[in-house]
């Protein structure tokens, strides 16, 4: 009721803040964050502090020949990490696996186990704590409660979750001021089957890594080969090439009290009905504001908490809805930033709850406001910490830039269908689509400056300097020709590139923007598939130059150019430059042939188009039963989500929001009657039940009508149908329902209506 939100709101202006200390360091100093950072990770650094050198050195060559660990190994290590974490006063471990349900899945043992020896011929038990080799590695959940997509019947559901021992340990926060010991891991089945979202990701990291550093011997001399690059001999040659990743996670904070009041939120993470208030981002004051009081204070504690798990972030800011924020971390390995995105949102939404805050982290949380999403920004970097799309390193370079540049071009070409099943989730569907963010159909956006780099090299002129910004910037062009005898292209520079909001895929710099991806879901299936779609087109451009080198063992600039150039014309109508959410770009790009996916059981099915599971297979990094299985898990949570949104309006409908109407009601007509008998000709009440009556009746038939479309939906199996019903039935109905909601919230008196309202959320942090 009216009372329970002023309780709430006023509560909140009575508590006292939460008070926090930083660590101090034994001068009595507070800790800097750097002296923090990492302390509860066993990493390689504690590890080879506290390992025996052969084990360590064991496990380091195991660890780089992607060999598994022998017993001997394993053992010593679990020891290790055993006194390291009762050190740090653990009493649990946990393998911690990610399966295909945007969370992370943990299941806790103790160290405790029991010896039974002899004393004076009796028998006596004793208490020890204790963790094996084999505990360390490998652990067998039943996975007949974790999605499958029908891969296992419950009767064979063995899985295992397998440590991955390229993520380090660590130690998270128990109760009463323990701790438990996290080891990260992969989940496959009995047959090897991936169940997660790490196996896959891992399997793409080393398909792109392995074509990337054939191409990048292909195209540089390798150590003391004379290339007539002098410059080259003392470089040292590179061994091994990683994809990297920076999510700028954003969302919302609410007040606690009022969240515990709205059943939608609590039940599928968004408002089902609520209309919007008279002011809320239209003044554009938000983005970058001040950040309030208690916002900052939370987030300052994750940062904390997060700095101890070695997840450096570093940015911090409002974003643009009311309510609504974004933390980004410097990137880092792939893999390894998926884990920590993933910890991030974990450590977020246990410090707010200490804040009496929720975090939200749904895509859209409240309607007319902007929702959130997690851009992925993604490069390739090599061991010698050379970005591999970083067109600002010296000139001489900027071939390697360029093939690498239109390695991903050619990918987002070839399967930009699938990048957009990689992002669709029903959540995700009210966010893609609509004027905030990147649309349903997947183009690239590389700036003016390169866009113009690009079209020289494809017609074989000149590059315009005013087009490509060289006027305006320190850039020097020694060859403006670009025929194919010069080597050297502008120089390009790094912060020239614009800031095109509404693209999906923006180049920005020295990386690739993925801005469709959504806010709630784990960025590990859309960056695997990104990495494989690239790494397929690696493979392509691969062959290309290899035939074009012929008996060369190192490609010439003319071999590297001929090959740019042919990828630049192949994948032109992929790059668009022009206003992502204009009309004209939809009929533009369906003239191109670019696909518009605007709904997610679309998307979906996208995954098992030919073109699309033949290159994931023939790649290696699914299975078709895994592709099957994936296919099957999305389109079922799709369906399951809908459903669960629609169950819950209709409940919000009867038991809250027509009550509502109903007391109201009741009020007026008392009123009007009592007026009545005062012979009182104009009776404004009246008027007001008139208007109330017909929206009161329109809800309850799409109440009605929610009632029905469930019991129509309810006996279809086949997931393909039951999604496609779901989407064209079941959303509208809800939309249906929420927007005669909105209307009837207006003209109710403000004490009878059941739930905390947009302006009330929006103004209580
Ligand atoms: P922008 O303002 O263009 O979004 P930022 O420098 O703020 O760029 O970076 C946004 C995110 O991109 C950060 O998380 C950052 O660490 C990440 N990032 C920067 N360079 C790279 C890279 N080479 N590979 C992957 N992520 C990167
Ligand atoms: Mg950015």
């Amino acid at each position: 009721s009216q009372q329970a939100r002023i309780d709430v709101i006023s509560g909140v202006f009575g508590r006292p803040p939460r008070d926090l200390q930083f660590p101090k360091n034994s001068a009595g100093k507070q800790k800097v964050i750097s002296e923090i950072f990492g302390s509860n990770v066993f990493g390689i650094k504690e590890m080879g502090e506290r390992l025996p050198k052969p084990v360590f050195k064991t496990f380091c060559s195991q660890l780089k020949g992607g060999q598994t660990l022998d017993k001997i190994t394993a053992d010593a290590i679990a020891h290790a990490a055993k006194v390291w974490a009762l050190d740090h006063n653990a009493t649990h471990f946990t393998h911690w696996f990610q399966p295909q349900n945007d969370t992370t899945a943990e299941k806790h043992d103790s160290f405790l186990s029991l010896k039974t020896s002899s004393v004076g011929g009796l028998r006596e038990v004793h208490a020890l704590e204790t963790f094996s080799g084999s505990e360390l590695l490998q652990s067998e959940p039943d996975a007949s409660s974790f999605p499958s997509g029908g891969m296992r019947t419950t009767f064979e559901a063995r899985g295992y979750t397998v440590w991955d021992t390229k993520s380090p340990m660590f130690l998270q926060e128990g109760p009463h001021g323990t701790m438990i010991l996290y080891i990260p891991s992969v989940f496959i089945s009995y047959n090897g089957e991936a169940l997660d979202e790490k196996s896959v990701l891992l399997r793409s990291s080393s398909v792109i890594s392995k074509v990337a550093l054939e191409i990048l011997h292909m195209i540089e001399p390798a150590d003391g080969e004379d290339h007539g690059l002098t410059f080259c001999l003392d470089v040292p040659r590179t061994k091994e090439i990683f994809t990297t990743l920076g999510t700028e996670q954003e969302y919302f904070l609410i007040d606690r009290g009022l969240y515990a009041l709205r059943p939608d939120l609590k039940t599928c993470g968004r408002t089902l009905i609520g209309g919007l208030p008279a002011r809320h981002q239209q003044l554009e004051d938000h983005y970058f504001g001040k950040i309030p009081t208690r916002v900052l204070a939370a987030m300052s504690e994750v940062e904390l908490e997060l700095a101890k798990l070695g997840v450096p972030i570093k940015t911090r800011h409002n974003e643009v809805a009311p309510c609504q924020f974004e933390a980004a971390p410097i990137f880092e390995e792939a893999m390894l930033a998926v884990d920590h995105n993933l910890l991030t949102m974990d450590i977020m939404h246990r410090v707010a709850h200490k804040y009496k805050l929720k975090c939200l982290f749904h895509e859209k949380p409240f309607k007319g406001v902007n929702g959130s999403g997690k851009h992925c920004n993604w490069s390739i970097s090599t061991d010698l910490g050379d970005n591999l799309l970083s067109p600002s390193a010296s000139p001489e370079t900027n071939y390697r830039f360029l093939i690498f540049l239109v390695a991903v071009l050619k990918g987002v070409l070839d399967h930009g269908d699938l990048l957009r099943a990689g992002v669709a989730s029903a959540s995700n569907d009210h966010r893609l689509g609509a004027q905030e963010a990147p649309p349903g159909i997947i183009s690239v956006f590389l700036g003016s400056e390169l866009n113009e780099v690009l079209n020289a090299i494809e017609e074989g002129r000149p590059v315009n300097k005013t087009l490509a910004g060289t006027e305006t910037t320190h850039m020097r062009i020694e060859g403006t020709t670009l025929d194919l005898k010069i080597a050297t292209l502008p120089k390009l520079n790094r912060d020239m590139t614009d800031r095109n909001r509404t693209s999906p895929f923006a180049f920005t710099g020295n990386k690739f923007e993925f801005r469709a991806v959504g806010s709630k879901q784990s960025p590990s299936f859309p960056v695997t598939i990104l990495n494989s779609a690239v790494a397929s087109a690696l493979l392509e451009i691969k062959e290309d130059l290899y035939k074009q080198m012929g008996s060369k063992t190192v490609a010439t600039d003319e071999d590297m150019l001929t090959v740019i150039r042919k990828y630049i014309s192949l994948t032109k109508n992929v790059r668009f430059e022009g206003d992502n959410y204009s009309e004209e770009w939809v009929q533009e790009a369906a003239k191109r042939g670019l696909p518009n996916i605007v709904k997610s059981p679309d998307a979906f099915k996208r995954i098992l188009s030919p073109h699309n599971s033949e290159m994931l297979t023939r790649l290696g990094v699914f299975t078709q039963t895994e592709l099957e299985s994936r296919y099957h898990i999305l389109a079922e949570k799709y369906t399951k989500e809908i459903i669960i949104e629609a169950q819950t309006l209709w409940g919000l409908l009867i038991q809250h929001v027509l009550p509502a109407a109903f007391s109201y009601r009741r009020e007026l007509s008392e009123s009007a009657t009592n007026l009545k008998q005062l012979s009182l000709n104009a009776v404004p009440e009246v008027k007001w039940l008139e208007q109330l009556a017909p929206i009161a009746t329109a809800i309850q038939e799409s109440a009605k009508k929610l009632d029905t479309l469930l019991a129509e939906q309810q006996p279809i199996q086949e997931a393909e149908v039951a999604a496609e019903h779901a989407c064209s039935k079941i959303a509208p109905a809800i939309e249906e329902a929420r927007n005669l909601t909105d209307q009837l919230e207006r003209i109710v008196a403000d004490k009878y209506w059941p739930l905390p309202k947009y302006h009330e959320m929006f103004s209580t942090l």
